[in-house]
């Protein structure tokens, strides 16, 4: 082949590439959209690239048809001459965060029972609003929503981030929470595997009375097909899940019933194995014992911190969400948290060690990773909530860098996804957050995204927040 010729044909695949970027979005999308110039260059911003490396000050990074082009000390790099240009001077810079527990539902209480209600509006968007590029769903309640929510966040008519639908719940029969997929026996949960495998889903979660046999069967079928599996788990001890093939555990140590000396397989005691965790020593070496073989079976941990957090001298909706819930649900949310003042020291307790256990495992070489888990008694809610996540990992003793390499990097190496997110990366898709202040002097700035870049589009974090308040609890 002729220069020339390569010279062209370069050119024409150039060309084509930039072309299949340019994504189409509807109206309602578009108004959300700061920037969408092919080309960007933010200008003197700080970076925390997501690695855990010290941050660098006064950087440049230009942005190409969705892909970090170039980026370094500012007086190395050249801006393009057809460049939009955004200075960023007292902005920092971060990765898109890759969060692993972020349902599209919420805690709906149903008369006195605890029960779970699709946010198939709200909840999408104060994701992306947060600064989260990507997320899992770790385990549906409307799969065939989540599903077309994915689907249309893809076709450019909703707001939200890339997703990693899991599929319903694998658990047997035992709670009374009307929303909650059961299956009867293990054949059951492995056909669950294939069929909603075949749907679309991506992960699957165990959940509280889901048994050995059950595990097996979803590993099996999940794996076949490169799917991962995780659980929030309490017939199934961690070790015991551990040996059979799980991928990842949810909520750090607070569902393991391991400590429950008299526990016998296939067994639920949720009580009792609570009350092991109440009474287990922090430094405890069997929990050493429990993190190092999870290390060793390179078993992920999800951090969902937020949902376990005390309500004495703490706030009311975490993160600070109180506007984005409807009237009513604020009402007695608010009501439950004003009943519990002075009379969580328990969980406070409890709280405070799970924090510690989860440092002792990343320290110990582990995966952790962060999630939101908008649930419990309806104070932790989408995207508010993440950010709290991420400002609790720093209060359990995680420096800035380390909490955000948790809730970017570490997420994409659970998907697999670290080749093309996760990090501030030249080469890598441009999924960034760009923060008001300095989030490594001070945490709380996390609070203040400006502009949340998914794959280069530049989206007015504060205007979605704008648009959903008042209508979480609605839909
Ligand atoms: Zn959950």
């Amino acid at each position: 082949m002729t220069r020339k010729r390569m010279l062209l044909l370069t050119v024409v695949f150039m060309q084509a590439f930039s072309y299949s970027f340019a994504q189409e979005f509807t109206p309602d999308v578009r108004r959300f959209i700061k920037t969408s110039a092919p080309v960007i260059a933010l200008t003197d911003v700080k970076v925390m690239d997501g690695t855990g490396r010290p941050s660098s000050l006064h950087q440049t990074i230009v942005i190409a048809n969705g892909r970090i082009a170039e980026m370094g000390a500012q007086e190395r790099i050249k801006i393009p001459a057809d460049a939009q240009v955004i200075n960023c001077t007292g902005k920092t810079v971060i990765p898109g965060l890759v969060m692993l527990h972020e349902h599209l539902y919420y805690t709906m209480f149903l008369d006195r029972y605890f029960n779970i209600a699709e946010m198939s509006s709200t909840f999408s968007k104060l994701y992306l609003a947060a600064g989260a590029s990507t997320i899992r769903t770790a385990g549906s309640i409307e799969p065939q929503t989540d599903l077309a929510i994915k689907r249309m966040i893809g076709e450019g008519k909703l707001l939200g981030p890339d997703m990693d639908v899991t599929a319903p719940y694998i658990e047997r029969p035992g709670f009374d929470i009307p929303a909650l997929n059961t299956v009867k026996d293990s054949a059951e949960a492995a056909a669950s595997v294939v069929f909603w495998a075949n749907k679309g889903c991506t992960s699957f979660k165990m959940y509280m009375h889901a048994t050995t046999q059950d595990l097996q069967a979803v590993v099996r079928e999940a794996h076949k097909r490169g799917l991962k599996v995780t659980g929030h788990l309490c017939t199934l001890t961690y070790r015991e899940a551990a040996e059979l093939g799980i991928d990842n555990l949810e909520h750090g140590f607070m569902a393991s019933s391991d400590f429950d000396t008299a526990k016998k397989a296939n067994e639920f005691d949720y009580p009792v194995a609570f009350k092991a965790l109440q009474a287990l020593d922090v430094n405890s070496p069997a929990m050493k014992r429990l993190i190092q073989l999870l290390v060793s079976k390179k078993v992920a941990l999800t951090s969902t911190l937020p949902v376990f957090e005390p309500s004495t001298g703490r706030e009311t909706i975490l993160g600070g969400g109180e506007e984005a819930l409807i009237p009513q649900v604020r009402e007695t949310v608010t009501a439950r948290w004003r009943n519990s003042q002075n009379k969580d020291s328990a969980s406070l307790a409890l709280f405070k060690k799970n924090m510690a256990w989860e440092k002792q495992f990343y320290e110990a070489g582990g995966l952790l990773v962060a999630g939101t888990d908008p649930t419990g008694s309806g104070r932790t809610i989408a995207g508010y909530g993440s950010r709290r996540e991420i400002e609790l990992l720093v209060e359990a003793g995680f420096t800035p860098l380390q909490a955000i390499k948790i809730a970017t990097l570490n997420g994409a190496i659970y998907l697999g996804r670290e080749q093309e997110t996760g990090t501030v990366e030249k080469g890598k898709a441009a999924d960034l957050v760009l923060i008001d202040g300095d989030p490594e002097a001070d945490i709380k700035k996390i609070r203040h995204p400006a502009i949340v870049f998914k794959k280069g589009v530049g989206f007015d974090s504060q205007a979605i927040f704008e648009s959903v308040k008042g209508k979480v609890g609605l839909n």
